[in-house]
C-alpha cells in the first residue's frame, strides 16, 4: 500500500458479520442469494462471492453474462442469476457458461427453449415499473412458459421498489406477488422479493429466498434502519498526501477559483480525483479523515486530485494516509458522504476505486489483493481450443516459426491426448495426498490410504481405476483417457480387492457405483452412476479415495502427472522421520513450494500454475 495511489480495503470480516446478522432478520427456513452485480458494489465479486458461498448463499445475483462469465472463469460453482434482462445473441453465452437467465417475456423464453435445456427465473413486476412481466399478466404467461419442454423454471421473483421508504406500497407489491403465487398449482424452488432493504422492513413468510445486496456491505440505504439492525461498513476508500502547501488570504485552490482563502492556511493535495471514482459533486463540500480529524475539501475535485485543508492538524506530512469512506469515522460513512451532495450510496460505491487496488483484509490483517485495471480484464477462455491456441503460441515466440509451432502442437496432442481422440483434457485443483499406517496384519507394508481430487470436464457416464503390479502392463491404462487414476502394486502384491480397493469414489459428491474386474494382469474398477448422463461435458468435481499396501522396504515413492493441470497440491503423511520430496516438474512451476511439518510433507504450486504432462514426485524415505 506505501506504492499507492488511493486503495480500497475490504473488510471481509465486517462482511460476515453483516452477513449474520441479516441472516437473524428473515425467516429461519429461507435462504440468501447475495447480490454481486456490479463487482459487487465495487468490493469485488469474486472475493465477496466467495466469502458469502462459505457464509451459505445458495447463489448469486449479477447484471449481466459478462459478470457471470467472469465469475465462472474464477471458479465459482453455485447457481448464478442474472437480474437484468438478457439480449437474445446472449442465450449461447448464457447456456454454455451455466448461468440462470431471468425471464421477463415468453418471447424469450421461447428462444431459449430453442436453444437448449435451460433454468430460468421469471421476473413479475409488481410496481417497480421496470423489467418483469407485468403482474396481471402474469399467470398466464407463466402456464405459457411452463409448456415449454427445455425449460425448467427454478424459481419466481419481483423487487421492491421502494422497501426502505414506503411500507403501504411494499405491502401492495408484495400483495400483488403473494396473489400470483397462491394461484399456482406448482411451485418453483425460489420464491423471491425482498432486497435486503426489504429483509428488515418487510419480512414475509411466503417467499423462501432473500436477495442481499446494499446492507450486506454494511451501507443503509435509509438513517431509521440503523436503529433496526447494526452493520460495519466493508469498504474503505484511502489514499495518501503527496504534497503540502500554504495559501495566503485572497489565494485561491483549483480549477475556476472556486475556493478563496480568508486568511492564510495549509493544504494539502491528494493524488485521487473523480477519475479514481471520487464524486465530482464532493468539490467544497467534502471531508476526509487525517490523523483521526476531519478535514475538508478545497476548491475542486479534478480528475487525478484534490486539495483539503490541513490547518487544524499538527504537522502533517507527505505519505500521511488520509481516508476518503468508510471505515468506523460517521463523517466520512457512505450515507453522510453522499448526503453532502444528495447522491446515492449504490453509486458511490460502484464507482470507487477504478484505479485503486483492492486489498482484502480478514481479522485486521491483509489476506489477498486485486490488481489494477480489472474492469479492462476480459476472461481468457479456457476451451479445449483456445488452450491449444496457448500452447501453439508460447511455442510459436519461442522458435520463431509458425510451422513448427504448429507441427509441435500437433505432436503433443497426439503424445498426450491418444489416437484419435485430440480433445485436450486437462484438470484444476490436482489435490493427491497419500498417508502410510503400519499394518498389524501385514507389518512389512504400509497400510495406504490415497486421495485424490480435482475439477475435469466429465467425458462419459462412466469412467476407471486401473491397478496392476507390473509396470508394462499399466501402461497401455495411460494411454486410455477413459481412466482417471492408476496405481502400480508392488509386484510382491497379489490383485486382489484385498489389496487394492476404491474406499470412495464421487463426482460433484454423487458416490458413484463401482465394480472391480480383474484381468490380463490388471485390476480394473468401473466407476458410475446413472445420473451422471446429464452431466457429461460439465466441468465437475471428482474425488477417488482407495485403500492399497506399499512395501516398508521399497524407500520411495512416486506421483505422476499425466494431464495438463493447473494447480497441484500432492502430499505424503506418515510417522517416518527424513522424508524428503524430490519434484520433477515441467511448466512454468518447476520449482514448487515444499512444505514440511511434522508426519506431513507436500508440494504445491500456484492454483492458476499449468504443469505440463511428464511431471511428478518423488517420497524418499
Ligand atoms: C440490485 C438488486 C438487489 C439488491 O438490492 P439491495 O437494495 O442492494 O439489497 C436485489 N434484487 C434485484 C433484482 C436487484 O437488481
Amino acid at each position: 500500500m506505501k506504492n499507492d495511489r488511493s486503495w480500497t480495503e475490504i473488510d471481509l470480516t465486517n462482511f460476515k458479520s453483516n452477513l449474520s446478522k441479516l441472516k437473524k432478520k428473515f425467516h429461519p427456513e429461507a435462504e440468501f442469494m447475495q447480490i454481486v452485480k456490479a463487482d459487487a458494489y465495487g468490493h469485488g465479486a469474486y472475493q465477496i462471492a466467495k466469502k458469502a458461498i462459505e457464509c451459505g448463499a445458495v447463489s448469486l445475483g449479477i447484471a449481466n453474462v459478462q459478470e457471470g462469465i467472469l465469475l465462472r472463469y474464477q471458479g465459482i460453482k453455485v447457481p448464478i442469476i442474472i437480474l437484468s434482462p438478457s439480449f437474445d445473441n446472449e442465450i449461447d453465452l448464457i447456456l454454455e457458461n451455466d448461468l440462470i437467465p431471468s425471464v421477463s417475456t415468453v418471447e424469450f423464453a421461447r428462444k431459449i427453449n430453442e436453444k437448449g435445456v435451460c433454468k430460468i427465473h421469471i421476473n413479475i413486476d409488481t410496481g417497480m415499473g421496470r423489467s418483469g412481466i407485468p403482474y396481471n399478466i402474469a399467470l398466464e404467461n407463466i402456464n405459457d412458459i411452463r409448456k415449454l419442454k427445455n425449460i425448467e423454471i427454478n424459481g419466481i421473483f419481483s423487487h421492491f421498489s421502494s422497501a426502505e421508504e414506503d411500507p403501504e406500497f411494499t405491502k401492495l407489491q408484495s400483495d400483488r406477488f403473494e396473489q400470483i403465487i397462491s394461484k399456482l398449482d406448482i411451485l418453483p424452488k425460489y420464491i423471491h422479493i425482498s432486497n435486503s432493504s426489504g429483509v428488515i422492513t418487510f419480512p414475509n413468510k411466503f417467499a423462501n429466498l432473500v436477495r442481499l445486496g446494499l446492507l450486506s456491505y454494511g451501507i443503509y440505504s435509509n438513517v431509521e434502519m440503523k436503529t433496526k439492525i447494526n452493520l460495519k461498513p466493508v469498504m474503505t476508500f484511502k489514499s495518501r498526501i503527496t504534497q503540502i502547501k500554504s495559501a495566503n488570504k485572497g489565494d485561491s485552490i483549483g480549477y475556476n477559483k472556486t475556493f478563496v482563502a480568508a486568511k492564510s492556511m495549509d493544504y494539502a493535495i491528494l493524488p485521487v480525483g473523480y477519475a479514481d471514482g471520487y464524486d465530482f459533486l464532493l468539490s467544497n463540500r467534502g471531508k476526509v479523515i487525517l490523523n483521526e480529524q476531519v478535514c475538508n475539501i478545497v476548491g475542486k475535485i479534478s480528475m487525478d486530485m484534490t486539495a483539503i485543508d490541513v490547518s487544524k492538524i499538527s504537522a502533517p506530512k507527505v505519505g500521511d494516509e488520509v481516508i476518503l469512506l468508510g471505515g468506523s469515522n460517521e463523517n466520512i460513512s457512505a450515507e453522510n458522504i453522499t448526503s453532502l451532495y444528495n447522491g446515492l450510496s449504490y453509486e458511490l460505491l460502484s464507482q470507487i476505486g477504478r484505479r485503486a487496488k483492492r486489498y482484502y483484509k480478514e481479522n485486521g490483517k491483509i489476506i489477498d489483493s486485486s490488481p489494477l485495471l480489472r474492469r479492462d480484464f476480459m476472461p481468457k477462455d479456457l476451451s479445449d481450443n483456445k488452450l491449444g491456441n496457448i500452447i501453439e503460441t508460447a511455442i510459436e515466440q519461442r522458435v520463431h516459426s509458425k510451422e513448427i509451432a504448429s507441427l509441435v502442437h500437433e505432436d503433443i496432442l497426439k503424445r498426450l491426448f491418444a489416437e484419435k481422440d485430440k480433445d485436450i483434457h486437462y484438470r484444476q485443483n490436482f489435490k493427491h495426498s497419500i498417508k502410510f499406517e503400519n499394518s498389524e496384519e501385514f507389518p512389512h507394508y504400509y497400510l495406504t490410504s490415497t486421495d485424490l481430487s480435482f475439477n475435469k470436464k466429465l467425458q462419459n457416464d462412466h469412467f476407471s481405476v486401473a491397478c496392476a503390479n507390473n509396470e508394462t502392463v499399466l501402461e497401455k491404462y495411460f494411454l486410455r483417457n477413459d481412466v482417471e487414476y492408476r496405481w502400480l502394486l508392488d509386484n510382491s502384491i497379489d490383485l486382489n480387492e484385498m489389496f487394492f480397493n476404491i474406499t470412495s469414489v464421487k463426482v460433484n459428491n454423487i458416490e458413484l457405483y463401482h465394480e472391480m474386474k480383474i484381468a490380463d494382469g490388471c485390476i480394473e474398477i468401473k466407476c458410475y452412476h446413472p445420473k451422471l448422463k446429464d452431466l457429461v461435458g460439465q466441468v465437475l468435481d471428482f474425488s477417488i479415495s482407495t485403500k492399497t499396501y506399499y512395501p516398508k522396504s521399497s524407500h520411495q515413492l512416486s506421483v505422476y502427472i499425466i494431464e495438463m493441470t493447473q494447480g497441484v497440491n500432492i502430499s505424503f503423511e506418515s510417522d517416518l522421520k527424513n522424508v524428503e520430496a524430490v519434484p520433477i516438474f515441467s511448466g512454468k512451476s518447476k520449482f514448487p513450494k515444499i512444505i514440511k511439518s511434522n508426519n506431513k510433507i507436500s508440494i504445491s504450486t500456484n492454483k492458476d500454475e499449468w504443469v505440463f504432462p511428464t511431471s511428478g514426485v518423488v517420497f524418499v524415505y
